[in-house]
């Protein structure tokens, strides 16, 4: 029988420079590094044994962590669900990990002290927004923002990242939190390239965060609304089993409409200017305006009569023009049909955004299994676009 292949993490550097920090490991002989400005970096097992769950799992490979002790048994426990639940959405086999240190037994039984401290993943976009303002009404307001470059901004587009980081240093002022930036090159790796991101993006922050020392509350908002049942790299269920010893994981805001997130944020000036919803658009632009996340986020806001306001949607066409361009995906639909079924559009908005629904229709060859629960929701969009085809779904 051929051996097992391993992905190794080994051979980890630690620099300090002034301000910033950077860690390193070598990985399938290349260095997968962290920086972070603003904070302290500490190399645990549970960081880098995060970052290869998903690779080992979908290749049949184990981990070795060199130099490392094993992860607590906090984190063990935890990923042994975790892994159990992403095998059986996407396959693979569970990784065993493998290390050459014994750990301290306070550190074997998870015991280590948990700071105090909370730090929440902030993108600029809808939930993060969300998630800051819930944490403060709910009088735990972060003590520091994470925002991660690399991750949904390319690291060569430092023109993007640069004009975020200013409208970031705007939000943290005003709200006396601190501001951690990093940046790593993980997506670029060969062992990560191949993974689908969708799928991974969580264990991508659960693994930074288990690297940031001083924080023991990490936050992560919301990206699906917990009645949509959808296989995902972080969700409620998802993002709580990251948690080790000395680092615990929330999730915020899985039980709220992101639309409703919106409507409850679209008069905060600071919202207006510095919303970020695109993923897709590079350059200094916050929104590119062109993709159909945010076409339909501007939709939201045109519910809400404050577009006028919205500075951070500064594309120079009108809104119709664009929707003739586009076409969607059927569950981006769906939100989209929401966003527009209780407003009165303009009428020449109103038939580009209904001409686009049936153009994206036309494009669907069936409605797949796992969206049976939106169902009367689709038949709803269909009679609203007044689409005329056939459309199927799957059993
Ligand atoms: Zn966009």
């Amino acid at each position: 029988m051929p051996d097992q292949p391993s992905l190794v993490f080994g051979k980890i550097k630690h620099r300090k420079s002034g301000t910033s920090q950077k860690l390193k490991a070598m990985v399938d002989g290349k260095w997968l590094w962290i920086e972070l400005e603003g904070g302290e970096l500490k190399s645990t097992p549970e960081a880098w044994a995060t970052f290869g769950l998903y690779p080992a799992m979908t290749t049949g490979s184990r981990i070795r962590l060199r130099d490392q002790p094993s992860p607590d048994k906090v984190w063990a426990a935890n990923t042994k669900a975790l892994m159990e639940k992403m095998t059986g959405w996407w396959g693979g086999k569970i990784p065993k990990i493998v290390t050459d240190q014994r750990p301290g037994w306070r550190r074997r039984f998870g015991l280590e002290r948990r700071p105090r401290k909370r730090l929440l993943f902030f993108s600029g976009g809808v939930d993060s927004f969300h998630a800051l303002y819930e944490m403060i009404r709910q009088g735990t307001p972060p003590d520091a923002l994470l925002f991660v470059d690399g991750f949904d901004i390319d690291l060569t587009d430092t023109a993007k990242s640069e004009v975020y980081l200013s409208a970031l240093d705007e939000i943290r002022s005003h709200h006396r939190i601190k501001l951690l930036r990093l940046k790593t090159n993980l997506r670029k790796m060969p062992f990560y390239r191949k993974c689908s991101w969708n799928n991974t993006h969580g264990l991508a922050m659960a693994g930074v965060a288990h690297l940031i020392s001083g924080y023991g509350e990490i936050y992560v908002s919301s990206s699906f609304e917990t009645i949509r049942d959808i296989p995902y790299g972080s969700r409620w269920d998802v993002d709580v089993l990251f948690s080790s010893g000395s680092k615990r994981f929330h999730h915020v805001g899985s039980g709220i409409l992101r639309a409703t997130k919106l409507t409850d944020l679209c008069h905060d000036p600071l919202v207006q200017r510095h919303l970020r919803v695109c993923w897709r658009g590079r350059g200094p632009r916050k929104n590119c305006g062109e993709c159909e996340k945010c076409l339909r986020t501007e939709l939201n806001v045109m519910a809400s009569g404050q577009q006028e306001r919205f500075s951070c949607f500064d594309h120079p066409e009108p809104l119709a023009c664009r929707f003739a361009r586009i076409e969607a995906k059927l569950d981006p639909l769906v939100r989209m049909w929401q966003a527009a079924k209780d407003q009165s559009l303009p009428p020449d908005l109103d038939l580009a955004v209904k001409a686009m629904l049936r153009r994206s229709l036309d494009k669907e060859p069936s409605v797949p299994k796992e969206l049976a629960s939106e169902r009367a929701e689709i038949e709803s969009l269909v009679r609203y676009c007044g689409y005329e085809g056939e459309l199927a779904f799957e059993s």
